[in-house]
């Protein structure tokens, strides 16, 4: 054998040995939009070159779930998306999955004694009635926030670039400088501070963060900044329910594996050689028979909070304070009813599509909304979706409607309960465990959740690739550009 040939068969014995070395053993924890992002870009950046159990306690979906009434689907969770979320368009597309049909609905903002404010079914109107009351700051108010939307847009060419974050204050920083400071005071005080006036941030702010959040105005500013955005135009929602994204995404991955069982445990294993593996303790949704597998690599992409429905015990880490400084997760309770409003009850003359309180403890409930199914819809839809912070009593509903056909209710450990107390979020949790929902306590939302998966599929990747992948950028190569990286 002349040198040439054993230099080559080293060669591929090392290539050999790499490849091996550098197909790692994932386990995703959560099947919701967050841990099915996390699947799909670990499975591009590892170009397929990768094992995944994706590990679900309950339902592929997490909060983006349907409920039926009368033969129809509803959003029951996550429901509408705005069309600046770019990695919610690409995965709809991807897919070959549609928008929803939308209609034209006309929504107020009660007080519990009246309408302050009340859109019209002319829209002339309805902005003339706006400018009456609150002047021209409702204008200036959404050019503010679609400066926001426009700095945290840099994200997406960010991790494009391969850019990822361990924490809530860099992934913010980068963005723009401001936004960590955004955390540390309210919607309020900030918007108090830039010169709105207490009447639209008491009205027009609020009912947005009942609404979308069932939390008032003392919320930190850039989640307060992300509930105004989800109050403007072009809103959609996915053909079909929003449920379909993960599902999709998950079950026509070929490298993810679902085990439908839930977590109860992760536990540190250190090596000698100063690595680590995880083992993961599972048991089977109809069984008690514990099991466990070994990863290298784990993502959690399930909230960790003090009320957790299937809560996992960390053995083994060094810092326990890392999965015991949790925070507290809002309950919102969802009512479903197939009805006729009582528009008398609100104070209204005839119907209304949307009613948003900004007065919730006066009010009860937090909205109620004409809902239309997953199909898109009927403009007279007589399903009704209303949002509370606490459970509606009988008596209450009967007293807001009549004819009532059918009734529904599910609880939510919805969202964090924010506040403007400094909570360091950590994306990376240990050396190659990561957690997704770190980004939840910068705002929720899907296209949050799936930013927050591709920031620890790129986390993970880079450090595994730099540990064990010696040789990947060469093999990387060989991979022609326009070769689709995700076997769907
Ligand atoms: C009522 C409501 C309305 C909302 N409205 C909107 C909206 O209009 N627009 C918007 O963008 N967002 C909205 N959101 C927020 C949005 O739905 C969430 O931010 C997003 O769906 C979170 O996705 P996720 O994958 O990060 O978490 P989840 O969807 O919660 O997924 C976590 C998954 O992990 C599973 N799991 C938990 N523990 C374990 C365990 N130990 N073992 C195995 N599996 C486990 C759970 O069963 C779950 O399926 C809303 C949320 C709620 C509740």
């Amino acid at each position: 054998m002349n040198n040439r040939v054993i230099f080559l068969f080293m060669l591929i014995l090392e290539r050999g040995i790499c490849f091996e070395n550098c197909k790692p053993n994932i386990a995703i924890i959560g099947g919701g939009i967050g841990g099915a992002a996390s699947s799909h870009f670990l499975s591009e950046l590892f170009k397929s070159n990768l094992n995944i159990d994706l590990y679900e306690a309950k339902t592929i979906g997490g909060r983006l779930a349907t409920i039926k009434i009368d033969d129809n689907e509803f959003e029951a969770g996550g429901s509408i998306i705005h069309p600046e979320n770019k990695y919610m368009q690409q995965f709809v597309k991807l897919l070959g999955l549609e928008h929803a049909p939308t209609n034209d609905q006309r929504a107020g903002i009660w007080n519990g004694n009246e309408f302050v404010f009340e859109e019209s079914n002319w829209s002339i109107i309805s902005l003339a009635k706006l400018l009456y009351r609150y002047g021209f700051q409702p204008f200036t108010l959404n050019r503010y926030i679609n400066s926001i939307v426009n700095s945290f847009a840099k994200i997406y060419d960010l991790q494009d670039a391969g850019k990822s974050f361990e924490n809530i204050t860099s992934f913010l920083t980068i963005m723009n400088a401001e936004f960590p400071k955004l955390l540390q005071v309210s919607i309020k005080e900030h918007l108090l501070s830039l010169g709105y006036t207490d009447k639209l941030i008491d009205e027009i702010v609020k009912a947005t963060s009942v609404v979308n959040y069932g939390q008032d105005t003392n919320i930190h500013s850039f989640v307060g900044s992300v509930s105004l955005a989800g109050a403007g135009y072009n809103l959609w929602s996915v053909k079909g329910g929003n449920k379909k994204v993960p599902e999709h995404l998950i079950y026509r991955n070929k490298n993810v594996n679902v085990v439908p069982s839930c977590v109860t445990k992760v536990i540190n294993l250190p090596k000698e050689d100063g690595t680590n593996l995880y083992e993961v303790y599972y048991h089977n949704k109809d069984s008690t028979t514990v099991m466990s597998s070994i990863y290298d690599i784990v993502i959690i992409a399930t909230p960790l909070h003090h009320n957790q429905e299937f809560p996992i015990i960390f053995e083994g880490f060094p810092r326990v304070d890392v999965f015991s400084d949790i925070g507290k997760y809002h309950q919102t309770m969802v009512t479903f009813i197939k009805a006729d409003l009582k528009p008398h009850y609100f104070g209204l003359i005839e119907e209304i599509d949307g009613i948003l309180s900004c007065e919730p403890n006066k009010t009860i409930i937090s909205s109620v909304g004409r809902l239309n199914s997953v199909e898109g819809g009927s403009k007279h839809s007589k399903v009704w979706k209303i949002f509370s912070n606490r459970q509606l009593k009988p008596e209450i509903i009967n007293e807001m409607f009549s004819n009532i056909n059918d009734a529904k209710n599910i609880t939510w450990e919805a969202y964090p309960e924010y506040s403007t107390a400094v909570h360091e979020a950590k994306f990376k949790l240990h050396r190659a465990l990561y957690h997704v929902n770190a980004i939840e306590w910068a705002a929720s939302a899907m296209e949050m959740s799936a930013i927050g998966g591709r920031n620890v599929a790129i986390l993970a990747h880079k450090e595994f690739s730099q540990k064990n992948c010696k040789f990947n950028e060469n093999m990387q190569t060989d991979v022609p550009e326009n070769t689709p990286s995700v076997e769907l």
